[in-house]
């Protein structure tokens, strides 16, 4: 027989027990529900007013943003990232908040018979040297296909980096100002905050809608190499 200690065990849902939230004197937290691939079950205990649920089930923060971010894809747990990924939330989050800007930049280009798919999802996509990343991307697409591909993208081995590409071209790189500073600086104001994540998502457009036009005119202005 082995002896030996056990690590303190999480507990199962449905049983009291207190929030881990700072300063959180809840009983009645749930343990999050997320199982990554490898089958490591997340350990974050949150009460009502600290988790998220998702369908029935209740997930840390995080992890609500992975299932959100997922949709589909989040089904086959066999394609949900390890527990301390962040890419599918990250890339969602930032998806979502420049989502309009990128639709009206690509409405306004477009010509007639071209149309915007966006996609409100992210999915687990692989590059040629079968690196895996997650994505989420819009596309202005014509009867005979894809014209031009915005993505918002993180590497799943390179996260927290986040790229935007469109078409070939990556434009933009860079870690989140909010998550670069977490290490660093904790405190700041709400207003130094905001003004941070403003300045990260202007950058990010800006650097999209000039490589859109630029993509565009480059169309236009075919160069023909003899
Ligand atoms: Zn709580
Ligand atoms: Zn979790």
């Amino acid at each position: 027989m082995k002896l030996f200690t056990r690590k303190a065990e999480t507990p199962e849902t449905g049983t009291a027990h207190l929030c881990q939230a700072r300063g959180c004197v809840n009983q009645n937290a749930e343990r999050c529900r997320y199982v990554d691939r490898r089958g490591r079950r997340c350990p974050a205990v949150f009460c009502a007013s600290h988790h998220e649920r998702v369908g029935d089930a209740a997930y840390c923060r995080r992890h609500a943003g992975t299932i959100r971010a997922l949709g589909e894809t989040g089904r086959d747990r066999n394609l949900l990232p390890d527990l301390e990924n962040r890419g599918p939330s990250l890339v969602n989050w930032i998806a979502s908040d420049i989502d309009q800007r990128v639709r009206s930049l690509l409405e306004e280009v477009a010509r007639p018979g071209e149309r915007v798919l966006a996609e409100d999802e992210v999915v687990l996509a692989y590059d040629q040297g079968r690196r895996a990343r997650w994505e989420r991307s819009w596309r202005l697409v014509e009867a005979t296909g894809l014209v031009l591909k915005v993505a918002i993208t993180v590497m799943e081995d390179e996260d927290p980096l986040v790229m935007v590409k469109v078409g070939h071209e990556m434009v933009a790189k860079g870690v989140p100002p909010w998550i670069a500073r977490r290490a660093k600086e904790p405190e700041v104001t709400e207003a130094a905050d905001r003004s941070q994540r403003q300045l990260f998502y202007r950058f990010l457009q800006e650097n999209i809608t000039v490589a859109v036009h630029r993509l565009r005119e480059r169309a236009d202005n075919p160069t023909w190499v003899a």
